[in-house]
């Protein structure tokens, strides 16, 4: 199975959806991404960190990124002194329409092939988001339905913090979520399931004293 994650900064996040709801129709970009490796070196999640919008011509059901576009966008970033290998986000919103991989799209990323991988996301006004992973070498392989989410950054030592204010700060009565055999009158109930299977109780008179054991818990 591909446990494979894709995860947008907030910020990226947020640009796509300005980009997305002030365009009436379609429109595009690139963006940069991050390889999350675990500790032995595999990727388990692509983080998207910024995405860019470049010159484009837009219509509604198509938007066309210019090679002239793209040329002059990596010659900025490599004078900000920023690695284009980073670039491996191809992004776009249908506008209206559902989020899905058009045979336009197909040429596109086609025509984005590099030399490892791209990263394509669609998304709408109505923020559905699909993403896919293109692998081009050594043949093209393509991952669909990419899970996707936001990446949300944690201040160091967060959770340490919340469990000891929850420690120190938060009584807990929670005899009601006890199974029943431990609960304090656990015998009540042991007597009742003998009862019920000698045969000394009825199995409705069985339900009814269970319900009114249970009473002192909910
Ligand atoms: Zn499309």
């Amino acid at each position: 199975m591909n446990t494979i994650k894709v995860f947008l900064s907030i910020e990226a996040y947020q640009k796509m959806r300005y980009w997305a709801s002030m365009a009436v129709g379609e429109v595009s970009g690139l963006g940069t991404v991050t390889e999350k490796r675990t500790g032995k070196g595999k990727v388990e999640a692509y983080l998207i960190d910024d995405i860019f919008l470049l010159s484009q011509f837009s219509t509604h059901a198509n938007t066309v990124l210019d090679d002239n576009a793209i040329g002059g966008f990596l010659t900025d970033l490599i004078q900000r002194g920023e690695d284009p290998s980073r670039v491996k986000l191809w992004w776009h919103s249908h506008g209206e329409m559902n989020a899905f991989w058009s045979n336009t799209d197909e040429q596109c990323i086609h025509n984005l092939a590099n030399s490892s991988y791209m990263i394509s996301l669609v998304t709408n006004k109505t923020m559905e988001i699909l993403t896919r992973i293109d692998l081009f070498h050594p043949f093209h392989i393509k991952l669909d339905n990419i899970e996707t989410d936001i990446f949300m950054p944690e201040p160091e030592g967060l959770q340490e913090f919340c469990a000891a204010e929850f420690q120190s700060k938060v009584i807990e009565q929670i005899d009601w979520a006890l199974p029943r055999h431990e609960r304090p009158d656990a015998n009540r109930y042991k007597e009742l399931d003998e009862k019920v299977s000698n045969r000394e109780m009825s199995v409705e008179q069985y339900e009814h004293e269970l319900l009114m054991l249970d009473d002192i818990y909910f």
